[in-house]
């Protein structure tokens, strides 16, 4: 069975995604509340039952819902989470009983296998939400040789030539495309909350990501990249056409499926196979290089909105 992966929400108004091997599922957030969750994994073929861990990129209110968490502790399902993440998450009851069960588990600039089987590398990005990341994940399919390999990179106000590094031959590519430069300077926000979705700490602008995708193209095997999912887009500052456009720009003649995630509804299963052209994804690309993730941000990690 090939690996199911499914951007459940993906916007300021709440992000979830799954990752699913033979019925073992992953969450990557979970900013939406549990029946609006349990309604959008439904829609995709899956359910609660499905999941066994989730895993938390940082605690802005649009990645985190303390009502998603207490359903989670009911069911025993195990949060991976950054140490740093505690400030953002202790005054939630959901998460005082997953730490009594003993189902929180910290990761930090190591890689680390989940309970489904699944290895996740941390990718530290820059954001003002406390510790934030980006995720390279390999789950491996029935018995398959090969993992299938994800990138999921959303709420960085930048990237490194480190992150494109290990992003090298990932078989999908989730990366954020929150912005167009133009409409944010044009758009009636306040200057303190336009310089902050610009700034290093805020969020990538559809060039930004593009950038991104092209950096990650050009490390890797041709052929290897077979999805590209735009996440995260603005409602107020993006419009899905002008981040399709920028990215087609960079794929140009690829054979590459471009999708854009919206706030709503689910964006429809992705169905991703281990790459058969002799390419193995767990192999360590060339250029792959060490990097300095794990250390708590100095910057509170209050758990607040993130209006991007
Ligand atoms: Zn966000
Ligand atoms: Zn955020």
């Amino acid at each position: 069975m090939p690996i199911q992966f499914a951007v459940l929400a993906s916007g300021s108004r709440g992000n979830a995604s799954l990752v699913r091997t033979e019925g073992v599922g992953l969450l990557i957030d979970f900013g939406i509340g549990p029946r609006a969750l349990a309604q959008r994994l439904e829609s995709v073929g899956a359910s609660w039952d499905h999941i066994s861990a989730a895993l938390l990129t940082h605690t802005h209110g649009d990645h985190v819902d303390e009502h998603a968490l207490r359903n989670m502790a009911r069911r025993k399902i195990a949060l991976y989470c950054h140490e740093g993440h505690r400030r953002g998450l202790e005054s939630f009851e959901g998460f005082r009983e997953l730490e009594q069960s003993g189902l929180v588990r910290h990761y930090g600039d190591q890689p680390f296998l989940t309970p489904a089987g699944m290895r996740v590398e941390p990718l530290e990005l820059s954001h003002d939400g406390g510790p934030t990341f980006g995720f390279r994940i390999e789950a491996r399919s029935g018995r398959a040789k090969r993992p299938v390999a994800l990138g999921y990179l959303a709420d960085t106000g930048h990237w490194t030539e480190t992150i494109a590094d290990n992003l090298t031959d990932v078989d999908l590519l989730g990366v954020e495309f929150n912005h167009d430069v133009e409409l944010q300077k044009t758009s009636r926000r306040s200057p303190a909350l336009i310089a902050r979705n610009l700034g290093d700490k805020g969020h990538l602008s559809n060039e930004q990501g593009a950038r991104l995708v092209a950096a990650v193209l050009s490390r890797s095997s041709p052929g290897a990249m077979r999805h590209l999912v735009l996440l995260h887009l603005s409602e107020q500052c993006n419009r899905p056409h002008i981040a399709l456009d920028t990215a087609r720009a960079v794929l140009r003649n690829r054979r590459i499926d471009l999708h854009a995630a919206l706030q709503s509804p689910a964006h429809p299963n992705l169905w991703v196979e281990p790459n058969r052209r002799g390419r193995s994804s767990s192999k360590p690309a060339p250029k792959r290089s060490k990097r300095q993730v794990g250390t708590p941000a100095a910057e509170p990690s209050f758990l607040f909105s993130d209006a991007s």
